[in-house]
């Protein structure tokens, strides 16, 4: 799956994208990750991407014309993929939403991915996104950490990223936020006092589902 992210921080993306599972699809030739800075597109001498908003405000905001040319660059690359915009704006993004776009993936349909920064983008270069994602209901100095959420969220999902030590399908979230996955143990059995529930050492194989259905859609303390 090629996926390609513009943005203006593409040094960002190196820890996140160069270490374990992601850095696995990328070495097993199942997701192709590439980057291409706003500000080689930046316009004049100083390459400038961002103005000040009509109507006034605080901040900066993203110039459309540099942020067009480089999803028009991503998109000769990859003419069918989708353009993904990470904004507050967003509908708020779902483990549907990362079947959805991996399932897109199979199809040979890449991605490109707009990481805004300052206080935004000219609204108009949504003519070009295709999808506008919200990754919740805080806000973020900048799209690069919504782009590797996104990032993540799909890549582990395409055939031979997680191998056969994690099963996608038994993950919480499978009906979005309806299905959350049980409590789980590891050795040791009591750790300082605290006890793994008995159920789970019977080896009693109904019990034991018995337990984990009643105990999965609980959410932790907050
Ligand atoms: N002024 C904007 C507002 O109040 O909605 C916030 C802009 S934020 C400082 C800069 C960029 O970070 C946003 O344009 C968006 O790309 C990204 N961002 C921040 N929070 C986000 C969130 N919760 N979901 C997706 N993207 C986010």
């Amino acid at each position: 799956m090629k996926i390609q992210v513009i943005t203006l921080f593409p040094e960002m993306f190196e820890g996140v994208l160069g270490s374990s599972m992601l850095w696995k699809a990328a070495d097993r030739g199942i997701a192709d990750y590439s980057f291409i800075n706003l500000r080689d597109f930046g316009l004049g001498p100083r390459k400038t991407v961002d103005d000040t908003p009509y109507g006034g405000g605080d901040g900066m905001l993203l110039k459309p014309d540099p942020v067009v040319a480089a999803i028009e660059q991503a998109r000769q690359n990859d003419p069918d993929a989708l353009v993904l915009l990470p904004t507050p704006r967003g509908k708020t993004y779902k483990q549907s939403d990362a079947k959805e776009i991996a399932a897109a993936g199979q199809q040979g349909r890449g991605l490109i991915i707009v990481s805004p920064r300052y206080e935004g983008y000219d609204e108009r270069i949504t003519q070009w996104v295709d999808r506008q994602y919200s990754i919740g209901n805080y806000v973020l100095t900048g799209g690069e950490l919504p782009a590797m959420i996104l990032i993540d969220s799909v890549v582990r999902l395409l055939p031979g990223v997680l191998g056969g030590e994690t099963s996608a399908e038994i993950e919480s979230f499978q009906d979005d936020d309806e299905n959350i996955e049980f409590p789980q143990y590891t050795r040791p059995e009591d750790f300082r006092g605290l006890k793994v529930p008995e159920v789970l050492l019977t080896g009693h194989h109904g019990e034991i589902a018995k337990w984990r259905a009643k105990n999965a859609h609980k959410a932790g303390p907050a």
